[in-house]
């Protein structure tokens, strides 16, 4: 018989849960593996909360598998290391993001992409190397193989910094890759929310102009004053849209639902692109006319491998960028998921894991 959640390793572990898709969270109890010779144990202190979770508790993409403990962007202290460990020592402030697993030994791995090996594994509603259920950040410790574990760079908040882990590197290896950094470019960010918002920040440190498009009117005087970005476009506005039509070099696109892609494209200039990094639960409609006559590229882009998250890293802390958070309790969980569906959070939540999640 299959050992239960709490059992199957040799220490306890605590954390919150989706037990179904009504995706409500509540404790858990389950259990961690002992450190191995290429581990890192990190006591996590802070984890953000990404749409990324929201969609995975409510089963939005159908490979959801109970129970869920969320949590991709955790930053914590080291607390025990393997002897094989040369990357880290115990005290060491550290991050974890999306993924925790890979082959290692292939061509995606080969070139530090881990994000794209076949056999990458996810930090929560997925298997890991040793055939067990990984669980994510929503919890009080978490035990990583040392190649997925960062350096928290001195400067770095440890509760502002923790979204970079995610939202950081979803935004900052597209721009890199497909050639979105030439200062005084025009980017435009499609989503102001946990992405959308970094997105804004890192451009700005590139040197872009920077333009919103959001669903969300009332998002506008902070994203100028608060955010930096250079203007707002209200895409729900046709006047304005069509104002814009033709005027920017790239856009990222970070909405999370399904969405029409036509306007966005609408605003690039010939040989512009649209990187889209939100993940609706539906395909998207690509409208090919606006591709083919203006010579538009659409691409996609999944977080980014580890050196490059490392490089984010340091160049967050090195630009003073972080994320804009509303700081919550363990316990303050379901409201601010309830939140997050309606896109209200300025700009992404973050739970203070080590002060507010007490085992019950
Ligand atoms: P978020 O904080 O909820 O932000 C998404 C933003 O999209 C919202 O703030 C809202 O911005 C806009 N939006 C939401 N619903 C909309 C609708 N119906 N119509 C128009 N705009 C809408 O989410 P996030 O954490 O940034 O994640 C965004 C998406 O990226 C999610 O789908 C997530 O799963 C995905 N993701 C992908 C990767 C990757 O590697 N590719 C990594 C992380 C997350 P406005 O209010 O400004 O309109
Ligand atoms: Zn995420």
């Amino acid at each position: 018989m299959a050992k239960s959640p709490e059992t199957e390793h040799p220490n306890k572990a605590f954390g919150w849960a989706a037990k179904d898709k009504s995706g409500l969270l509540s404790p858990f109890h389950f259990s961690r593996r002992n450190n191995g010779e290429n581990d890192v144990t990190v006591k996590i202190l802070y984890c953000g909360v990404c749409h990324t979770d929201l969609h995975t508790i409510k089963n939005d993409w159908g490979f959801s598998y109970y129970p869920v403990v969320p949590g991709h962007e955790i930053v914590g202290i080291a607390t025990q290391v393997g002897k094989n460990v040369t990357k880290f020592k115990e005290g060491d402030r550290v991050g974890v993001g999306v993924i925790t697993g890979s082959c290692q030994s292939c061509e995606s791995c080969d070139q530090d992409l881990e994000n794209y090996c076949p056999q990458m594994s996810f930090t929560y509603n997925a298997i890991g190397s040793d055939g067990t259920k990984n669980y994510g950040g929503y919890s009080d410790t978490i035990v990583v193989d040392q190649r997925f574990v960062l350096r928290f760079p001195e400067g770095l908040p440890s509760d502002s910094g923790a979204p970079l882990l995610c939202a950081g590197i979803t935004v900052y290896s597209p721009m890199k890759y497909y050639g979105m950094t030439e200062p005084g470019k025009h980017l435009g960010v499609a989503g102001l929310g946990g992405l959308g918002h970094v997105a804004v920040k890192i451009g700005k440190a590139f040197g872009l102009k920077v333009t919103v498009i959001s669903s969300s009117p009332n998002k506008e005087d902070e994203a100028i004053n608060r955010l930096g970005a250079d203007s707002f476009l209200v895409s729900t506005d046709p006047q304005k849209m069509k104002a814009a039509i033709g005027t920017m070099d790239y856009i990222i696109d970070t909405v999370s639902a399904v969405h029409a892609l036509f306007p966005l494209l609408g605003l690039l200039k010939v040989n512009g692109k649209l990187v889209t990094l939100g993940l609706p639960e539906k395909p998207l409609e690509l409208p090919i006319f606006p591709l083919v006559l203006g010579r538009k590229m659409v691409g996609g882009s999944d977080i980014g491998g580890m050196k490059e998250t490392q490089e984010m890293l340091d160049f967050c802390a090195k630009h003073n960028i972080t994320a804009d958070i509303e700081l919550i309790k363990m316990d303050e969980i379901n409201t601010a998921m309830d939140r997050l569906a309606k896109s209200d959070v300025r700009y992404r939540f973050v739970i203070d894991v080590a002060n507010s999640l007490s085992r019950m």
